[in-house]
């Protein structure tokens, strides 16, 4: 079956999880199509080996993302199963996509297998549904679940113009204004929990995710109690996040908390508490007050070439 990839765009050009997006398309077989909405890093995604064809779309719509009016211009293009990155946008536009082609889609996948068969974790990670997709779907990957193919590629790349005749177009979209890197779209996250005593102590993270060019997340105890922002909390009830790195601070690691950042690549914790749940997930754990271990892993960090 032939797989079409709706690429995503990030400041520094394409988005780092097309790769991943190619080496699944590989399981699934047949040509595969990468779509570039609105252009841009289309001579990158031209190079990963197993693309066949690459389709730069030009439009006034894509200047600015609307789920709507980009299926609307990208829905007679889409051939077979559809593969977006399970980023906030790639959910938004493959769930308009499968409305509009009249497909199902299946969100948030951690693993593609031949056949289709696709698996994903439910009930805050405490389960793993297995699916068996019969036909054409549309299927959101979670960043960094899979291992990214390889570059040597050189599939030939198209422009096509996609007509105005759109019924909604978004004519400007008003960023809040932070400088901070969100934590969705962070390769590294350092997050704070109950255990940093107060919420002045958030100073201190900020600090090391300054170094590390990190996004600072927050566990749902210190949102509530404390008035961090929402778009802080990682877990069931905010962000699922996939980062190259998480490293978790005085939090505990509750089953709703894992379940939003257990599948980061790397964890490191740092708890007082030996017995804290975070260390059955973390892959490095440092028992000791985060007032003596975070000046001590800030510095080395700085150290480092
Ligand atoms: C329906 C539902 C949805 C939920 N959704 C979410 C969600 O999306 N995200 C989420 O995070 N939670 C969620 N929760 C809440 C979750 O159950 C926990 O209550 C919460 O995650 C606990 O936050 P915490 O780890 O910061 O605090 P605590 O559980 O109080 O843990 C603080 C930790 O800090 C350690 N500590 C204390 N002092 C220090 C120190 N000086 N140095 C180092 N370590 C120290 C302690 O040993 C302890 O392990 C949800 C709960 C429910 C019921």
């Amino acid at each position: 079956m032939s797989v079409t990839i709706i690429a995503e765009q990030q400041e520094e050009g394409i988005h780092t999880t097309l790769p991943q997006l190619v080496s699944a398309a590989s399981v699934v077989g047949g040509p595969c199509t990468v779509i570039i909405p609105g252009g841009g890093g289309e001579a990158a995604a031209s190079q990963i080996e197993g693309v066949d064809k690459v389709l730069k779309f030009n439009g006034s719509c894509f200047a600015i993302f609307d789920s709507q009016s980009w299926s609307t211009a990208l829905k007679g293009s889409i051939e077979g199963t559809v593969l977006l990155a399970s980023t906030p946008q790639g959910r938004e536009l493959g769930a308009s996509l499968a409305a509009d082609i009249g497909i199902s889609i299946i969100q948030d996948v951690t693993s593609v297998a031949e056949g289709v068969k696709v698996e994903r974790p439910v009930f805050s990670g405490k389960a793993i549904e297995k699916v068996a997709v019969s036909g054409a779907a549309v299927v959101t990957i979670r960043p960094n679940s899979l291992e990214p193919a390889g570059m040597g590629g050189s599939a030939p790349v198209s422009t096509i113009d996609s007509g105005e005749d759109l019924r909604l177009a978004v004519k400007e979209a008003i960023a809040k204004a932070s400088e901070k890197i969100d934590v969705s779209d962070a390769d590294i996250i350092i997050s704070g929990g109950r255990g940093l005593g107060d919420i002045s102590n958030f100073e201190k993270l900020e600090e090391v995710a300054g170094t590390l060019g990190a996004a600072v997340g927050a566990s749902r105890a210190v949102v509530d109690e404390w008035g961090l922002p929402h778009s802080m909390q990682v877990g069931q009830t905010g962000k699922t996040v996939t980062p190259s790195l998480y490293i978790a601070v005085g939090i505990s690691g509750a089953i709703q908390h894992l379940a939003g950042m257990r599948s980061s690549n790397y964890i490191v914790a740092i708890n007082k508490d030996p017995e804290a749940p975070i260390f059955n997930v973390a892959d490095y754990g440092i028992v000791a007050s985060w007032e003596d271990a975070l000046p001590v892993l800030h510095d080395s960090i700085k150290a480092l070439p």
